[in-house]
């Protein structure tokens, strides 16, 4: 089962015929099987074709890094502080002249990402005042919009679950009272944005498969994939 937002930001014929490289934002509590999906996505574009290039956030520059040792405690940092550094990381994460999303982009890449800004305001708007962080991510909002943010939605038991069976030590942010709190968050920022942002929620307590032909009917309804193919 699908909901969509932002039905009145489609265009009349409800297709973007893709005037530059599309990009797309992967959402979801931990375990929603976000990174499953990227590549189930991304293997469809190329076995199209297309030229695509999958990202994660947080990335494995010197600022990703320093977040990636907050969350395995081997430093400590205020969440004001992880969510400063989220956005830095973010903008990097675009701007970088090695492997930047925007310089990808410009190579002729379609990006798809795993993890963008919605995730900070859903983490981070459980600790924080939400329009902080909206704001400090909005530079990077203005550089690049998703065509589409996909929100996996999972319940935060099935993403415990799949997190256990997966994979060695809980981070940080990963227990299930957590995790309910970051699920409302995500809705009130879809609420708060949805004149701006195009969400696509998809049931993710579904097969693998089930959830990957959905995102791809959604994407399919908005992309004209004849003007994408390189
Ligand atoms: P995320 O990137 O959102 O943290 P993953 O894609 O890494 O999630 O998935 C977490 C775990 O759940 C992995 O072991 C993955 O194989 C499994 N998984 C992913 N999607 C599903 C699904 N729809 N049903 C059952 N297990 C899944």
């Amino acid at each position: 089962m699908a909901i969509f937002l932002s039905e009145n930001f489609l265009p009349v014929s409800l297709k973007i015929i893709m005037k530059r490289n599309f990009f797309i934002a992967f959402e979801g509590l931990d375990g929603s099987g976000k990174s499953t999906q990227v590549k189930l996505l991304a293997e469809k574009f190329k076995a199209k074709g297309i030229k695509i290039h999958t990202t994660s956030e947080p990335t494995n520059s010197r600022i990703g890094l320093i977040i990636k040792d907050i969350f395995k405690h081997k430093m400590e940092a205020d969440h004001r502080t992880i969510a400063a550094l989220y956005a830095a990381d973010r903008l990097d994460h675009l701007t970088n002249k090695t492997d930047g999303i925007l310089k990808k982009m410009e190579e002729g890449y379609h990006v798809i990402t795993d993890r963008y800004y919605f995730s900070s305001y859903a983490y981070h708007g459980v600790h924080m005042d939400m329009d902080w962080v909206i704001q400090a991510n909005s530079l990077s909002a203005d550089l690049l919009r998703p065509d589409l943010n996909v929100y996996i939605d999972t319940s935060p038991e099935i993403s415990m679950k799949r997190l256990n069976r997966g994979r060695n030590s809980i981070e940080l942010y990963e227990t299930i009272e957590n995790l309910k709190h970051v699920r409302e968050k995500y809705f009130e920022a879809f609420e708060m944005l949805r004149e701006k942002e195009r969400v696509f929620i998809t049931d993710g307590n579904r097969s693998a498969d089930e959830i990957s032909s959905d995102i791809w009917q959604e994407v399919s309804r908005i992309v004209e994939f004849e003007n994408t193919l390189q």
